[in-house]
């Protein structure tokens, strides 16, 4: 038998297209809240009106910033303070949410979370704050937004090749849960249906060109089995090295994710047994990587970080700024020249092979 520990969060979650409003409602009554903070960014603004429509809301805030800068985070903290706010409700990607989190992190008001994309910040414990251009995260439950309220027709503006990326970082927190440090085969399981529903759903949005919202659905769904998995397997080296490119270099998130997954796949997927039969039986194909890579060319992913804003001279240090935080039981030993060969063929572009790698 195999022995493990597995945190469940608690969370409640609604699914339902066109049901936001209702569901939104429903758990703002439920809840007893009385002064609403609605955090949608500017952008998200005429969405946000859409699902509040039957919530009083105290205060409206939409100064929204990627990776959550610290100052904007202190203002937004110290409005929901000065306003003795008791709920939040953010409605947006994971910027939104991302701040919704840094806002709980200091007050402890809770977040009622409604995701526009697939990046999966509503389903974890992870807050992260940027200040000086670093990064920071960190691990807290009082981040945890009580409460998801899922609705695909809010996900109908996103562009497609948004939506592909945004799929393709949902898709890689479940891959890279397959050999995650605290990873387990409750992680596993959630993490192969969320691989097989995200293959199915983003050639779906590719291909309807705004027609249904079918694929939209089934892509929700996934991003949420991949953001528990996440949550609970933790990060690996996937995640390690996105990590470090957007903080160190300011890639933007989800194409970094979409791009990098392909490479990490071809050093660790053969030499992770299970992680290998089960991602390969999730995307209904001879190996892991053949799958991906035929789910990129379905989908017409990013293939080259150099279109994205990383620079080939810094290569090396990133390799060596990523080597201290290799997480423990990576399948296979990692040095600063598996990196840096990882990382050049992602610049570049190149197909993503197995063999490009020292065996
Ligand atoms: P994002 O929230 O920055 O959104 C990307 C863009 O899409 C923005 O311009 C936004 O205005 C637009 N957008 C969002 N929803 C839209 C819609 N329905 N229609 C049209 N446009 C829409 O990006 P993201 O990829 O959702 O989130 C990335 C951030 O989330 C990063 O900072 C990342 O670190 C964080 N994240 C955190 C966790 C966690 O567990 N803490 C997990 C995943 C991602």
């Amino acid at each position: 038998m195999t022995a493990f520990v597995h945190t469940t969060h608690a969370q409640r979650v609604f699914f339902g297209t066109g049901d936001g409003p209702r569901h939104l409602g429903a758990e703002v009554e439920r809840l007893g809240a009385e002064r609403i903070m609605l955090i949608a960014a500017d952008q998200e603004t005429s969405l946000a009106a859409e699902v509040i429509a039957t919530v009083p809301v105290t205060r409206r805030w939409n100064d929204v910033a990627p990776h959550v800068p610290i100052a904007t985070a202190q203002a937004a903290t110290a409005a929901a303070r000065n306003d003795a706010i008791d709920l939040m409700i953010s409605v947006g990607g994971g910027s939104t949410t991302g701040l919704a989190k840094a806002i709980a992190l200091e007050t402890g008001i809770p977040i009622v979370a409604v995701p526009t994309t697939y990046a999966g910040s509503e389903a974890t414990n992870v807050w992260g704050l940027t200040e000086n251009s670093r990064k920071t995260t960190g691990v807290n439950d009082v981040v945890l937004p009580v409460s998801i309220v899922y609705d695909a027709r809010l996900t109908a503006s996103l562009p497609v090749e948004l939506s592909v990326v945004s799929g393709l970082n949902a898709l890689a927190h479940c891959i890279d849960s397959m050999w995650a440090p605290r990873t387990d085969p409750i992680d596993k399981a959630l993490a192969g249906e969320g691989i097989a529903v995200l293959a199915r759903a983003l050639p779906e949005i590719r291909n309807d060109a705004g027609q249904t919202l079918a694929g939209r659905e089934d892509a929700l769904y996934g991003a949420y089995l991949s953001a528990v998995t996440f949550a609970s397997a933790g990060s690996g080296l996937h995640h390690k090295i996105c990590h470090v490119l957007g903080g160190a270099y300011n890639l933007p998130h989800a194409h970094t994710h979409a791009i990098v997954l392909a490479y990490v796949t071809a050093f660790l997927a053969p030499f992770a047994q299970d992680a290998e039969r089960r991602i390969a039986s999730a995307f209904d194909a001879t190996d892991a990587l053949t799958g991906l890579n035929d789910l990129r060319a379905a989908v017409g992913a990013p293939t080259a970080l150099r279109d994205h804003g990383f620079d080939g001279s810094v290569i090396s240090e990133a390799a060596h700024l990523i080597l201290p935080s290799v997480p423990p039981g990576t399948p296979r030993p990692v040095t600063a020249d598996d990196l840096e060969v990882l990382l050049r063929a992602a610049w570049a572009g190149d197909p993503p092979t197995k063999e490009m790698f020292r065996s």
